[in-house]
């Protein structure tokens, strides 16, 4: 009896081994502190956020480029340096990522940068935002724990990322969302056929709610993909960092904007920067990361111009929803980056999101959910600042699709008429 635990116990730990490709462990991003893989997101030892860390393949950058650019035209040509395994490829998920590294010399022109400007454009993944980036890591750590249900507390389009994976993947979903989101996507998040419940009060009442579930028997066999799945999830978002630079030429941009809600993404962009630099795949230069926030929910921006490094929570009132964590998990450590990298955290206000919007559509013929409306905002506010160099090479980040967000932008036909030649003339249109 025994000896079959022992065996057995081993077969389960090489195969959480290989599920996880070159991720070795957890490790506290406060404290250093490592722990096994497993659904956790706490350190037992400070409660600070925990982290993946890897056996990275170094050694070989030659090699490793080539092994990358001969993959799927997806977040999976990463998957050597991500926490999921080899084959992952091949399982049934939606394949994200590998979305357009838009040239954008017209939005150039407008804003008066004589450097590169380039806008990441994720609207075009599967569920028109980037969160499929981070479920789909999520799922797979989902499926090596055994989890039967996948959930998330959103802001929304994560709502609709986690709905969609898991119809996919064959998993039951039901997700958490706060009861005023935008239709389009209430109407995402519940298409898939999961379950999805509208809880009255704002993202961070949904998420304080969240954690209770975690810990009490309703939740159990549960994976949340932004609570117990945390690490994971957040290891997605590098494939951004990934992407930029390969499409780049390998080679790091020297400004980057980019969106904050809980922070994640953000910091989890600078790690796979830093990771591509370790491993050799770009020069190693100096870049500079900003942060983008909405002025009705802008604590990090705040904290950043106060010289705090705590970040004191808001009540959000903004129409960026996407972007409306009123206490960002990641706070502390988006500020830590945009000082150590030069950068900055700004916020524009919701009349400035929609002119945004409007510019991007307008000059580039991308149109971008209030969140691009923040990046867009923001680095046209840096720019006018002085605090962007116009002369460099910058990336804006377009995180979702305006479709999703119809009411921010009150646009419709320029006249109507009788399908007639005359009135068409009349209209003065010609
Ligand atoms: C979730 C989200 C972000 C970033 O979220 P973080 O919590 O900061 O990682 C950015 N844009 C959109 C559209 C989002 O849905
Ligand atoms: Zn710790």
């Amino acid at each position: 009896m025994r000896r079959k635990g022992l065996a057995s116990m081993a077969v389960q730990a090489v195969e959480r081994a290989t599920s996880f490709g070159p991720a070795v462990a957890l490790s506290c991003r406060e404290c250093g502190e490592r722990v096994p893989l497993g659904p956790v997101f706490a350190c037992t030892s400070c409660f600070g956020p925990l982290e993946v860390a890897y056996e990275l393949p170094l050694g070989d950058p030659e090699g490793l480029r080539r092994r990358i650019e001969s993959g799927p035209a997806n977040i999976w040509r990463y998957a050597p340096l991500l926490p999921v395994p080899a084959d992952v490829a091949s399982r049934p998920n939606l394949r994200p990522g590998f979305t357009q590294l838009v040239r954008a010399d017209n939005l150039a022109r407008e804003l008066g940068v004589t450097g590169e400007l380039h806008v990441k454009d994720d609207s075009g993944n599967p569920t028109h935002s980037f969160k499929d980036r981070v479920v789909a890591v999520a799922v797979e750590a989902a499926r090596a724990f055994g989890f039967t249900t996948l959930s998330c507390s959103s802001t929304g389009n994560l709502a609709g990322a986690v709905g969609a994976a898991a119809a996919r993947a064959g998993l039951r979903s039901c997700v958490f969302i706060p009861h005023d989101l935008e239709a389009g996507k209430v109407v995402m998040a519940a298409v898939y056929g999961g379950d999805l419940v509208g809880i009255e009060g704002t993202y961070d009442d949904v998420n304080r709610f969240c954690s209770e579930l975690i810990g009490d028997p309703l939740g159990e066999g549960w994976g949340f993909v932004n609570v117990n799945l945390r690490p994971y999830y957040g290891e997605g978002s590098k494939t951004l960092a990934y992407e930029i630079c390969e499409q780049l030429g390998w080679r790091l941009p020297d400004q980057l904007v980019v969106p904050i809600a809980s922070g994640s993404q953000l910091t989890k962009i600078d790690k796979g920067l830093r990771e591509l630099i370790a491993l050799g795949l770009v020069e190693d230069r100096p870049y500079r990361i900003f942060g983008a926030q909405a002025e009705g929910c802008s604590p990090v921006s705040r904290a950043f111009k106060d010289g705090q490094d705590v970040v004191r929570p808001v009540k959000p009132d903004t129409i960026a929803k996407s972007l409306a964590i009123g206490n960002p998990a990641d706070g502390p450590y988006v500020l830590d980056i945009a000082r150590r990298t030069g950068g900055a955290v700004e916020d524009v206000t919701d009349p400035e999101i929609v002119d945004a919007i409007r510019l991007l559509a307008r000059t580039e013929g991308i149109f971008a959910e209030t969140a691009g409306g923040v990046t867009v905002g923001v680095t046209r506010k840096l720019l006018e600042a002085g605090v962007l160099d116009p002369s460099l090479t910058t990336v804006v980040l377009n995180t979702g699709d305006g479709l999703k967000t119809l009411d921010a932008v009150a646009a419709g036909p320029s006249v109507t008429i009788r399908p007639s030649l005359g009135a068409f003339r009349e209209a003065g249109l010609g």
